[in-house]
């Protein structure tokens, strides 16, 4: 017990509230929520009901007021908010999943694709069809069911994009230790990186510094 608070006191401050949004879906968003998984370097900015809601008011799953109603209900209820968390996290690791099976042009297994569509459906059970600029879309109402209505866009986001999109598109940024997932949108369809400012330079002054290594080896 002693060895987990001190680990906790050193841990860097989650940045839920505003790691950027480059994933072009919101399933690939959410799964860059963590990075260089497995690695020792390794961020989780999910780490309780608290930080799942910054993030999810963050990249808009639900409006404020919506999360404001999910953390007023819940608060006071720990074993509820963390079987909300710890469902969220098991989808976000389904998601990822499936997206680096994607990214490395491999098929997706037909388990992962079934655990997908019954958490949908699970969702879609507590969603309402409403009319929102000329077409109908899915509406989740927290005052019917929270975890539904942090849950059921997310799924929902992931399935569509299974369905709809080009998937050959689908990139696992290459910088080391990152791992986040986005869709290439560019003409040439070469995006390597999920931010050149982030994971790009990184990289370049990774080839930079070893280049030095290298040409210092050559003199002596
Ligand atoms: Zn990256």
């Amino acid at each position: 017990m002693t060895a987990n608070r001190r680990s906790k006191v050193f841990l860097p401050p989650s940045r839920a509230d505003s790691l950027d949004l480059v994933g072009g879906e919101l399933a690939w968003d959410f799964t860059n929520t963590s990075s260089g998984r497995g690695s020792p370097s390794c961020q989780e900015h999910l780490r309780d009901f608290d930080t799942l809601m910054q993030w999810v008011e963050h990249a808009r799953v639900l409006p404020p007021s919506d999360c404001g109603y999910a953390r007023a209900e819940l608060a006071g209820h720990p074993r509820r908010s963390r079987r909300i968390f710890l469902r969220a996290i098991e989808m976000r690791e389904l998601i990822w999943t499936i997206g680096t099976a994607l990214a490395d042009q491999r098929p997706v297994p037909g388990q992962l694709l079934a655990l997908l569509s019954a958490a949908h459906a699970e969702n879609l059970g507590h969603a309402e069809m409403k009319m929102r600029l000329g077409s109908y879309i899915w509406v989740w109402d927290p005052h019917r069911d929270i975890q539904a209505a942090i849950l059921g866009p997310i799924t929902l986001s992931a399935l569509t994009l299974l369905m709809e999109k080009d998937l050959l598109r689908t990139r696992r940024c290459a910088g080391q230790e990152c791992g986040w997932l986005f869709f290439d949108t560019t003409k040439n369809n070469r995006r390597r990186w999920c931010e050149m400012r982030v994971c790009g330079n990184r990289a370049k002054v990774r080839a930079t510094r070893e280049r030095q290594r290298q040409a210092r080896k050559g003199q002596s």
